[in-house]
């Protein structure tokens, strides 16, 4: 071919290093800074396999990058990695590929130094999400979220390995995706992929198809569909609308018409949120919702102390993630205040019981929690000395001189105060420095590890000496062993909760039965001590 062409077939990209790699897929033609990009001579390129220049991991890529592209195409910028020696940093290269009519089937390659890309395999849901973000951001090209959905490959790939098959299918998609990074999945044989927003979505299903039956896989069919990314500016709410985009694809795959845009997305998120937030709204002010009661012991005498009541919604287990919606929602202190009510009825209903409630940190920090719960103690003059207050999700009081006073006050109307998950957040022995409390309760990270006589072992028994100086007696919770319970007696705990004793049960765990099991734990570990004696 005559040398002119090549050129006309480089000028389209302001690149460091051009190669042409010829129908027999060796690089018959090398110019520029080799050395710069890709770490070597363009002479010791020639006649060698293209192969030999690029990362394994990004083999599949390039291969379809090159396998999709018809006469006249062109194709990329993708990001690859550089074939470098073991050990080595890992470098990167920009690669356009266009394929002239003139150069008889040859590829024309520009290529030039680039940044990190994203991993080679496929990235997790929430990775992708961020990475998308951070991408659209920083790019000034009209970008699209596309979808693309695979059928009949379980037919089409039968007799091949499903290893290669992933390798095949993240090598077609990310060499049609921006930059050449990596898709994520959402559903089986559907993926998302950040792609550049200027062409109908049917010439990239064509190039993918097009690619998977160059390697074989004859019959699959490729459908798509794309999601402009415009109209919201701030990362979050970009991350939020794509992921309200890739949740709606993951629940009804690509049957439902997209949003319009990021914007469109951002508002159905919104209203999905909003939602959420009036049926928890409604299951609070309904109040369907149980409680469950755990145990506590006085470790002194192994009997019962009192019952941590912990909330429970429908049969799904731990209320955790729901105590988190409310929390962001600004549900909780409704939450909080409902739960107190119903705690109210159970030791009504039942004197014999001593009951602890949890209560966030955001709703003690409210006027209307910390009155409400004052006047309902006041026309309830039998809950004094029988309700108990733990404060949990700290982090969320930053007055700590008006949490303070809000403690004093329930103190002050017959009823202690605890600090729940000491030890799990940063400012801990700031709030038992500034909080006037009754108990301190250790989070179970230290408890589940302390009879291997760690570090955890020194952390409890400083806690509990300076404790008892601040007068403030301590709780371990998660004691799920007989060795735990050993180790947090030794240290000199005063109550103990956790598995050892009993879960949370939908109702209250019954005095003599707990004294009783306290009782033959206490023989057998006496016997154990006698015989490693
Ligand atoms: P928490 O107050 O620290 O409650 C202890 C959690 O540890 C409970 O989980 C309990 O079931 C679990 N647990 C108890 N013993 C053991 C054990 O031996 N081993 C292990 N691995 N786990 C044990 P649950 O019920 O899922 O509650 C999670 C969190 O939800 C609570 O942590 C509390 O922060 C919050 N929560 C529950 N009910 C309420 C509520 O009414 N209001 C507020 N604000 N938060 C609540
Ligand atoms: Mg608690
Ligand atoms: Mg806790």
């Amino acid at each position: 071919m005559p040398t002119p062409h090549r050129f006309l077939a480089f000028g389209f990209a302001a690149a460091d290093l051009l190669i042409e790699v010829g129908r027999d897929g060796r690089v018959s033609f090398a110019l520029g800074a080799g050395e710069a990009v890709l770490g070597r001579s363009d002479a010791s390129m020639r006649d060698q396999p293209w192969q030999s220049l690029f990362a394994p991991e990004d083999h599949a890529m390039v291969e379809a990058l090159f396998g999709g592209l018809s006469d006249g195409a062109r194709a990329g910028p993708v990001v690859v990695g550089v074939a470098v020696t073991a050990g080595r940093p890992p470098r990167f290269a920009s690669l356009t590929a266009i394929r002239l009519v003139q150069n008889k089937g040859a590829i024309s390659c520009a290529l030039s130094r680039a940044g990190e890309r994203s991993t080679s395999g496929l990235q997790g849901r929430e990775a992708f999400e961020a990475r998308a973000a951070e991408l659209l951001v920083g790019s000034s090209e009209a970008l699209e979220l596309a979808f693309v959905e695979f059928s009949g490959l379980s037919r089409a790939a039968s007799g091949v390995e499903p290893g290669q098959i992933d390798n095949l299918i993240n090598g077609a998609l990310r060499a049609q995706a921006y930059r050449g990074e990596a898709p994520t999945a959402v559903g089986p044989d559907r993926y998302a992929l950040l792609h550049a927003g200027d062409e109908p979505t049917e010439a990239l299903t064509g190039r993918i198809e097009q690619v998977l039956s160059n390697a074989g896989l004859t019959g699959v069919k490729a459908e798509a569909a794309a999601m402009p990314l415009t109209g919201v500016a701030r990362p979050k709410q970009m991350a939020q609308a794509l992921r309200h985009a890739l949740n709606q694809v993951l629940e009804n795959g690509l049957s439902r018409p997209l949003p319009g845009d990021l914007a469109q997305a951002l508002d159905r998120a919104m209203q999905t949120t909003l939602s959420k937030a009036g049926q928890l709204g409604a299951a609070i002010r309904h109040r369907r919702f149980s409680l469950a009661y755990q145990p506590v012991v006085a470790l002194g005498d192994g009997t019962l102390h009192h019952h941590e009541v912990l909330v429970r919604f429908g049969s799904d287990g731990s209320p955790f993630p729901t105590i988190r919606m409310a929390e962001e929602m600004d549900l909780i202190e409704p939450l909080d205040m409902a739960v107190l009510e119903e705690t109210l009825f159970a030791l009504q209903k039942d004197p014999k019981l001593m009951l602890a409630v949890n209560v966030s940190g955001r709703s003690l920090m409210s006027d209307d929690y910390v009155e409400g719960a004052l006047s309902l103690l006041k026309a309830r003059p039998w809950a004094r000395g029988r309700l108990m207050f733990e404060l949990t999700e700290s982090a969320a009081v930053e007055d700590l001189a008006a949490a303070d006073r809000r403690i004093q006050s329930l103190r002050q109307a017959g009823c202690e105060v605890c600090l729940d998950d000491f030890g799990a957040g940063a400012a801990s022995l700031a709030y038992l420095q500034q909080l006037t409390l009754d108990l301190l309760k250790i989070d179970g990270r230290y408890i589940r590890d302390l009879q291997h006589g760690g570090r955890e072992a020194t952390f409890v028994k400083h806690l509990v000496n300076m404790c008892g100086e601040l007068n403030v007696r301590t709780l371990a919770e998660m004691v799920e062993t007989p060795e735990a319970e050993d180790a947090v007696r030794r240290a000199g705990v005063h109550y103990a909760q956790g598995w050892l004793y009993g879960r949370a049960r939908e109702t209250p765990a019954d005095e003599d039965s707990i004294t009783a099991r306290g009782r033959t734990r206490s023989g057998a570990l006496a016997i154990r001590s006698a015989l490693d004696r």
